[in-house]
């Protein structure tokens, strides 16, 4: 965590010949896309980009974001923590086409003059996103939930006959009292 929020924008592209490097945080409310699908987020995330240019002369940004989030556990329905960490090295180029040179290791990133620094940091925590959001099973609710609703029923079965026959035996004294 930082005290320092990332920029909004950038140029990119200068930003590599000049070899900026730039950290800081991003609040949920600034990710509308991640906020609609997770729990919930109390800490921002973190977020670190270095901006170089490499030995062919193209805009490489290596982005590093790090987030705690709530998400919904897919077994017990409660909220889970997760910390996303990722890591990616990006090439800025100007168009699709232009991804097909790209080496292995790079990840294309298609952007105009200015980016959204604050939506790159929400693409790297979308692609993050486990698909099945889930506790570790020592710690999902619904496992120890079922072997306690499975306790329960099984002491009531063994109760229910005893409490039953409490009931008759106890009846004709009760009569006798009152005769
Ligand atoms: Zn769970």
């Amino acid at each position: 965590m930082s005290n320092t929020a990332l920029p909004r924008e950038a140029e990119l592209r200068t930003w590599a010949s000049r070899g900026i490097e730039v950290e800081g945080d991003v609040l949920l409310t600034r990710m509308p896309r991640l906020q609609a699908v997770v729990a919930g987020g109390e800490q921002p995330a973190f977020a670190t980009l270095r901006c170089w240019k490499d030995e062919q002369h193209r805009c490489i940004v290596d982005v590093k974001v790090q987030m705690t989030l709530a998400l919904e556990c897919q077994r017990c329905l409660s909220h889970c923590e997760l910390e996303l960490v990722t890591q990616s090295s990006l090439c800025v180029v100007w168009n699709e086409d232009s991804t097909k040179q790209l080496p292995s290791g790079y990840d294309p990133l298609v952007a105009g003059d200015v980016s959204d620094l604050h939506a790159l940091v929400e693409e790297e925590l979308l692609l993050a996103l486990p698909a099945v959001p889930m506790h570790d099973v020592g710690e999902c609710e619904d496992v120890s939930r079922a072997f306690g609703d499975l306790a329960i029923e099984v002491d009531e079965e063994k109760e229910s006959p005893f409490a039953a026959l409490g009931a008759l035996l106890t009846m004709p004294e009760a009569g006798d009292d009152k005769g």
